[in-house]
C-alpha cells in the first residue's frame, strides 16, 4: 500500500485525503489547528481509516510516497523543509484532484477577477449545453469535485498562486492568466517569485491545449511553456485575439469574426470587458459556442462583496467591494464608479507602492475614510492628493461618510487591503458594512 502525508486539513486537504483514501492510499494527515471545523474533519478522516495527528514538533515518522500540500501551508516553512529533507514527493491538492479526474479542466488564475471569470465561464459552458463542475479556490476543492465521481464535460477551477507554486505535472486543457498585479507578496517574497508561480499554469501544456493570456503578458508567458500548445490573447490592444472595445468583445477573422455585445450587462466597463474577453478566449479554446456569452453576461449575478450595491439611502448608493483586498482591485473599483466616491479603505496593506493610487483618488474621490492598521500610512501617502480622515473602525467610517454624503454620491467600501486586523475575513467585513448601512436606513 502506498502512503500519503497530508499537510493541513482545511477543506482542500480534507478533500485530497478522502480522495487518496478512496484510491487505496494509507493516509496520515496533520493539522495544528484546534478549530471546531478541523476537529470535525479529523474525526471524519479517522472514521474513514486515516490517522490524524497534531504534531508538536516534527512530522510523523514513517515512509511516505507522497506529501499533499494544502494551499495555506507555506513552501518555506518547517514542514516543507522536513518533507524535502526526507525526499518525499510534494504535490498541491489541486494536482492530486487533477490526477484522478476524468474530465478536462479549464483553470483560471490571476491577481484579480478569478472568481468572477470562473463563475462566468461555468455559466457560459452550462448555457452552451455542457455539463460543468465549478470549483477550486472558488468553493468546492478540485479533489472534492473529483471524489463525487460525476464525469463532466468540463471542470472549471479557480487556481491560486499557492496551488500553482508546487505543481509537477498539472496540465489544464485550457489555462487562463487574467492579470498580474502586486498581491500576496508577504508569502511569495517578491513580484518575480509571484509571477513565476502564476506562470506555472502554462508550464506542462502540450499540443491540443490552449493558453489564454492578457495581451501585455503574452511575451513573458510564451517563455513559460515548453509545449506546442495554442495561444490566445485578450485585452484592449488592437493585436489581442479577443479585444474589448466600447461594450463589445470582438475577435478577428482567424478567430471566427465574433462580436459579443455586453451592453447593459455588468461586463460593460474596461475591467469587466477585459474579463469577458478572457472568458471568450477560454470558451473558444474549449471549442464552445461563443454566442452564449451575451445572455450569460446579461444574467450574471455578481458574487457577494464585489461591487455589490447593498443600499440606496436618500440618493446615496452604498457599494460593498470588500473583496478588493489589494490596491489594484481598489483602483479597478474607482475606475468603474461614475458617481463621486466616498471611499472607505484600509486594513492590512499587502504592497509597498501605495502612491500609484493617487491620480485616481484625486479624480474620483471626495474623501477617504481610513480604517485599520494601515490607516496612518495610507493617509500620509495620499493626503496631498485627496482629503483623508482616520476613522479607526468600519462603523465610524461608514457613519461619517454617510454624514458627509450628498445625494448622487457613492459610499464605496473598497479597502485595497486584507481584513484580518479587524475582521475574520473579507466576507465578514462586507457583511458588517451592509449591516451598518441597514441601521442608517432605519434611522438608528
Ligand atoms: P479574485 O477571485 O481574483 O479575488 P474576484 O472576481 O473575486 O477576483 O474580484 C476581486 C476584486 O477584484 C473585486 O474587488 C473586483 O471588483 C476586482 N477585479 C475584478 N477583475 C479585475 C481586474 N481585471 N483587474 C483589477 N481588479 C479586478
Amino acid at each position: 500500500m502506498k502512503n500519503a502525508l497530508v499537510l493541513g486539513i482545511g477543506v482542500s486537504g480534507y478533500g485530497a485525503a478522502r480522495l487518496l483514501l478512496e484510491n487505496g492510499y494509507g493516509v496520515t494527515a496533520v493539522d495544528c489547528s484546534q478549530s471546531e471545523d478541523v476537529r470535525r474533519r479529523a474525526a471524519s478522516l479517522r472514521a474513514a481509516g486515516a490517522s490524524v495527528e497534531q504534531p508538536a514538533g516534527g512530522l510523523p515518522a514513517g515512509q511516505f510516497d507522497l506529501c499533499v500540500l494544502s494551499p495555506g501551508v507555506p513552501l518555506d516553512g518547517d514542514w516543507v523543509k522536513e518533507v524535502s529533507a526526507r525526499a518525499i514527493e510534494i504535490l498541491p491538492e489541486l494536482e492530486v484532484g487533477w490526477k484522478y479526474s476524468e474530465s478536462p479542466m479549464m483553470a483560471i488564475t490571476g491577481s484579480n477577477g478569478k472568481s468572477t471569470v470562473t463563475k462566468l465561464c461555468g455559466a457560459c459552458l452550462t448555457d452552451a449545453g455542457m455539463s460543468v463542475e465549478v470549483g477550486g479556490n472558488y468553493g468546492t476543492p478540485v479533489s472534492e469535485i473529483v471524489r463525487s465521481g460525476r464525469e463532466t464535460d468540463w471542470i472549471v477551477a479557480e487556481v491560486s498562486s499557492f496551488q500553482l507554486e508546487p505543481i509537477k505535472e498539472f496540465r489544464p486543457r485550457v489555462g487562463v492568466l487574467l492579470n498580474l498585479q502586486p498581491d500576496h507578496l508577504d508569502r511569495h517574497g517578491d513580484m518575480a517569485s509571484y509571477e513565476a508561480a502564476k506562470m506555472r499554469i502554462f508550464e506542462n501544456m502540450k499540443s491540443g491545449d490552449t493558453a489564454v493570456v492578457l495581451d501585455r503578458l503574452a511575451d513573458a508567458a510564451r517563455t513559460s511553456s515548453q509545449g506546442d500548445n495554442g495561444w490566445l490573447t485578450f485585452g484592449m490592444s488592437e493585436s489581442a485575439d479577443f479585444r474589448y472595445c466600447d461594450g463589445y468583445v470582438v475577435s478577428g477573422a482567424a478567430r471566427g469574426d465574433q462580436r459579443i455585445n455586453l451592453k447593459g450587462s455588468k461586463f460593460e466597463s474596461p475591467i469587466g470587458g477585459i474579463n469577458a474577453a478572457a472568458v471568450a478566449a477560454a470558451l473558444y479554446g474549449a471549442g464552445a459556442d461563443l454566442t452564449v456569452i451575451e445572455g450569460s453576461a446579461r444574467e450574471f449575478v455578481p458574487l457577494p462583496h464585489r461591487m455589490e450595491t447593498v443600499a440606496e439611502i436618500g440618493g446615496v448608493t452604498f457599494i460593498d467591494d470588500s473583496k478588493a483586498t489589494n490596491l489594484e482591485a481598489m483602483k479597478a473599483a474607482l475606475r468603474s464608479c461614475e458617481k463621486p466616491v466616498r471611499l472607505i479603505a484600509g486594513g492590512l496593506l499587502k504592497e509597498k507602492n501605495i502612491e500609484s493610487a493617487k491620480e485616481l483618488l484625486a479624480n474620483k474621490v471626495r474623501r477617504v475614510y481610513l480604517i485599520g492598521k494601515a490607516a496612518r500610512e495610507m493617509g500620509a501617502a495620499w493626503n496631498d492628493a485627496v482629503d483623508c480622515v482616520e476613522c479607526g473602525t468600519l462603523e465610524e467610517a461608514t457613519k461619517l461618510a454617510w454624514n458627509d454624503a450628498e445625494a448622487g454620491d457613492a459610499v464605496l467600501l473598497s479597502p485595497g487591503c486584507a481584513s484580518f486586523d479587524q475582521f475574520a475575513g473579507f466576507a465578514e467585513r462586507g457583511r458588517q458594512f451592509t449591516a451598518i448601512a441597514g441601521l442608517i436606513k432605519t434611522g438608528e
